[in-house]
């Protein structure tokens, strides 16, 4: 009887058991856990008064987490509206079925972009008469009501109107009938960091006397108002800061962006950066390592080759300054770290194989490593590190 040639066509078998793919986790991934988000956005509810509502702020595809896993997990700990910096990332949201309050924090140029807005029951900041009159315009044409907030400039010098022409804008928004003023808000520039001495706290302090001065002009606002100024920084510090509503970010994703409340407050990590050793080899001493030689073995050293790079977001200038786990052991980095993988020094480690998981950011039996240790040795900030994690990497949810 006569066979058929195998076509290459044929599919291989799997390794993994997968119709089809490969499994998400054989190279390099970063796990998300809903669990610990919702604690999270808990705690930071518990620090509020009871008629202080939660705003988690989703932005940047949840801080790197997956914005629709972040944005149920907050609302499922207890908080009731949502913050992104896009359009893109507002639609995203209702597109998926959340029916919250949804507020864009950043600007929009376009008068499509305002339509969408209107369209998709998303909050648009607005900043100037010409964007009031335009939202109202919007409004008539659609027979909605447009609900917008307003933002104030009271120090951070970006976003936001002048403080001057806040009480104008105020009542140009309660004049015209079609647009309804949800809120006035300003963000903070100096509350986060881990210097927070007189400067930091005289410019903060001085933000809040600018709000509280457009507040006490603004006239008396209807049910679902809300005046905000707090980021997770802002909640953190200062009570006086939380106002109807606070919006935080880096919190819910469990990190303190103050360094001496790191201890105090219990807040659990949601993401862990994970990639698994490619080769293992034995190198003597005096070896250059990766590009440029940056590191020359001073041992016969064992080299683990690891699957992940500065196009996942390991970026390049942490070479030769970060430690990795492997079997809860903690082993450096060494050598620049390349595209798709980088070098560790496994020589001491125990149980190496190929395939053995290595944790470069997260939990592996007692130690642990999070933002701040890269923080600390490249001046990266813990905000940045989050939102650096490429689409390459799956995101598995655990
Ligand atoms: C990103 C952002 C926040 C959240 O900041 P965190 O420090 O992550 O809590 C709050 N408000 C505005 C306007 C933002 O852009």
């Amino acid at each position: 009887m006569e066979v058929e040639p195998k076509t290459i066509s044929e599919p291989l078998a799997n390794p993994f058991g997968l119709e089809g793919d490969a499994d998400p986790r054989q190279r390099a991934w970063v796990e998300v856990s809903p669990n610990c988000l919702e604690r999270n956005t808990r705690i930071v509810k518990s620090l509020l008064s009871n008629d202080c509502q939660l705003m988690a702020v989703v932005k940047a595809d949840g801080y790197g987490h997956g914005a629709l896993v972040v944005a149920s997990a907050s609302i499922r700990g207890g908080a009731s509206q949502l913050g992104v910096a896009t359009l893109q990332e507002g639609i995203e949201l209702r597109k998926a079925g959340f029916e919250v309050p949804i507020l864009l924090l950043g600007s929009l140029v376009d008068v499509e972009d305002l339509r969408a807005c209107l369209h998709w029951q998303l909050m648009p900041t607005l900043s100037t008469i010409h964007e009031v009159n335009l939202c109202e315009k919007l409004a008539i044409d659609s027979g909605r009501k447009f609900s917008v907030q307003l933002k104030i400039d009271t120090g951070m010098t970006r976003l936001g109107c002048d403080l001057s022409e806040a009480p104008g804008l105020v009542k140009t928004i309660n004049s015209v009938k079609n647009v309804q003023l949800k809120g006035v808000y300003s963000h903070l520039a100096l509350a986060d960091g881990d210097l927070y001495g007189a400067l930091e706290k005289e410019v903060t302090q001085q933000q809040k006397e600018r709000f509280d001065q457009v507040l006490r002009v603004l006239p008396a606002q209807g049910d679902g108002f809300f005046r905000h100024i707090a980021n997770s920084a802002g909640t953190l510090r200062d009570k006086a800061l939380h106002y109807d509503m606070v919006r935080v970010g880096l919190a819910l994703y469990g990190y303190s962006p103050i360094k001496q409340l790191i201890e105090q407050i219990d807040f659990s990590p949601a993401l862990a950066l994970k990639a698994r050793v490619n080769l293992i080899r034995e190198v003597p001493k005096g070896v250059g390592v990766s590009y440029g030689h940056r590191f020359i073995t001073k041992r016969k050293t064992r080299l683990a080759v690891v699957g992940i790079g500065y196009a996942d977001g390991v970026v390049r200038s942490l070479s030769g300054s970060i430690f990795v786990l492997i079997n809860g052991q903690l082993l450096p980095q060494i050598g620049a770290i390349t595209m798709d993988q980088m070098v560790v020094d496994a020589t001491d480690c125990q149980d190496l194989a190929i395939g053995s998981v290595v944790t470069i950011l997260g939990k592996d039996g007692d130690q642990s490593i999070g933002p701040k240790d890269w923080s600390e040795v490249s001046g990266l900030i813990p905000w940045e590190i989050l939102c650096s994690f490429k689409h390459r990497l799956p995101r598995i949810v655990i």
